[in-house]
């Protein structure tokens, strides 16, 4: 059962270091096949105010939303062989990788959603600095590695796990979201490369 925890803390560091080195540092080449989520994801949603038209697309396509699903797939299927030795661990796995599409695409179909829910994601796109906040389900490793970034005057999570309700015993050990975050200002519209 200990599979569950560590597969959940896992899918959320994998979450975070796709996000930066991959997306991000290589998808930054337009040739490169991880271009998908910076040079389209990306300007669509600043286009459209957070929204993502294309999540409306078949999700199996050739385009961001379809590359995206793909990819997950991809790395669900290299840990399946996993299965037989730690089933609760590949089983947390496989969760959090639909879990991550179905996250990420309402927030970007429902934008009022995204923004109330993952408001680290919101900041991500919306916010002056694309290089923070590089988890989607969960903002641990924002935390965790100091990459958290609020949007002065945006919605932000109450704490630092990014749960809705949490008791109220823990709520008072946890650290306040404020002290281990940074403020961040918003981008205006007209600077959308
Ligand atoms: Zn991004
Ligand atoms: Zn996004």
């Amino acid at each position: 059962m200990i599979g569950i925890p560590l597969g959940l803390l896992t899918a959320n560091a994998f979450e975070w270091a796709m996000h930066k080195h991959v997306l991000h540092d290589m998808g930054r080449d337009k040739n490169n096949f991880w271009a998908f989520h910076f040079h389209e994801h990306h300007k669509v949603v600043r286009k459209n105010d957070y929204l993502d038209p294309n999540y409306e697309k078949f999700p199996l396509g050739l385009h961001a939303q379809g590359k995206e699903a793909w990819s997950l797939l991809a790395v669900s299927a290299a840990v399946a062989p996993l299965f037989p030795v730690a089933p609760f661990y590949v089983g947390t796995l496989w969760y959090c990788a639909a879990n991550y599409y179905r996250v990420h695409k309402r927030s970007h179909q429902d934008p009022a959603w995204g923004r109330a829910n993952i408001p680290w994601h919101y900041d991500h796109h919306m916010g002056r600095n694309a290089d923070a906040n590089w988890c989607v389900t969960k903002p641990w490793f924002d935390y965790v590695m100091g990459t958290r970034e609020f949007i002065v005057g945006e919605a932000r999570e109450s704490n630092v796990l990014g749960l809705k309700s949490i008791p109220e015993w823990l709520a008072k050990r946890l650290p306040k979201p404020e002290r281990l975050g940074k403020d961040l200002a918003k981008r205006s519209l007209k600077s959308v490369a």
